[in-house]
């Protein structure tokens, strides 16, 4: 099965807390990522991937414990899957490259989307603007 090769590939490449993020569905403690208070110029990438996923521009301070985005860096760079574990009806977000989950999407965030990408830090490596 091919996803279970990608799976062996990324356990290898990737460190044990972005592949249990990524290819587990894990979530990071909340304040404890370290892109919570990170505040650089840039571009967020997929850990796993590199595909592009979010623009610093777009980032705010939610509260929530994880970084926070009110709008992918493009429609199609994310994908979005309905999650009922925990007890909860969510949106999940992936990377739509390879499939990583990312974290979940809340109709709660500012303008001007009013939507909150709640992002664990450990599904993201960041690419400063130069
Ligand atoms: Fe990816």
């Amino acid at each position: 099965m091919k996803d279970q090769q990608d799976k062996k590939k990324w356990k290898s490449e990737l460190e044990p807390e972005q592949y249990n993020t990524l290819f587990e569905k894990g979530t990071e403690r909340p304040f404890t990522g370290k892109y919570y208070h990170h505040k650089e110029d840039g571009t967020y990438l997929c850990a796993a991937c590199g595909n592009a996923l979010f623009d610093s521009d777009t980032k705010y301070e939610s509260g929530s414990g994880w970084p926070s985005f009110y709008k992918p860096l493009k429609t199609e760079a994310v994908a979005e899957e309905k999650d009922i574990s925990h007890g909860m009806v969510r949106t999940e977000i992936q990377c739509s490259n390879c499939g990583g989950h990312l974290g979940h999407v809340f109709p709660d965030g500012p303008n001007p989307t009013g939507m909150r990408y709640c992002i664990n830090s450990s599904s993201l490596k960041f690419k400063k603007r130069k």
